[in-house]
């Protein structure tokens, strides 16, 4: 076991596909579903005192699909539905940009939509975490290559690649098949379980 007081870990983790259901621009909270072992493994999380942020592009906002709102009230019920078995993400980073987009609050061509990692950053510093002993995992390429960019340990969700972006050999990131994997992986490299 680990000192519960330790702030300088960190788990960050994509949502859609990775802790719930990849569901395409996800717009009804009956569509919500947690992927197996996903609950279990934020609860053996928060018994270690690690925090645990989702960092997810919601670019559904942008295009008009859904509100900003919804993201956030998704949000609330993920939670909701994780309280009922003892567990809880710790916070929730968005981004509801996209350039080009036509509604002018969203259009930004922002720092904080992956694979950039302004929402990492900002959940490092939030958590005063160190980035040597902080983690992202995701299914899609942009993912890893956010945590590359933040300096953080990268895990790829084997089979969620998308087409359109090539695996970038410099980025480094380890390949499993699922969230409690990443994270089981990143428990043992550090240390804080054993086999
Ligand atoms: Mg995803
Ligand atoms: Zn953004």
């Amino acid at each position: 076991m680990t000192n519960k007081n330790d702030t300088h870990l960190l788990v960050m983790t994509d949502r859609d596909g990775t802790l719930i259901r990849d569901v395409p621009y996800l717009s009804r909270l009956s569509d919500v579903e947690f992927l197996p072992g996903v609950i279990d493994t934020i609860r053996k999380l928060n018994d270690l005192g690690i925090p645990v942020c989702v960092i997810t592009n919601q670019s559904g906002v942008a295009r008009g699909y859904f509100s900003e709102e919804f993201v956030q009230e998704t949000h609330r019920y993920m939670n909701a539905l994780l309280s009922r078995e003892g567990a809880s993400i710790d916070r929730f980073f968005y981004c509801p940009h996209l350039a080009r987009s036509s509604d002018a609050r969203y259009n930004v061509d922002c720092l904080c939509r992956k694979p950039n990692p302004g929402l990492l950053l900002s959940a490092l510093e939030s958590f005063s975490a160190d980035p040597s002993r902080a983690m992202m995992v995701g299914d899609a390429i942009r993912d890893v290559e956010a945590a590359s960019s933040a300096g953080v340990k990268g895990y790829l969700i084997s089979g969620g690649q998308s087409p359109q972006n090539p695996v970038l050999p410099e980025t480094g990131y380890t390949e499993v098949v699922s969230f409690p994997e990443a994270v089981n992986r990143f428990l043992l490299d550090l240390g804080i379980i054993k086999f």
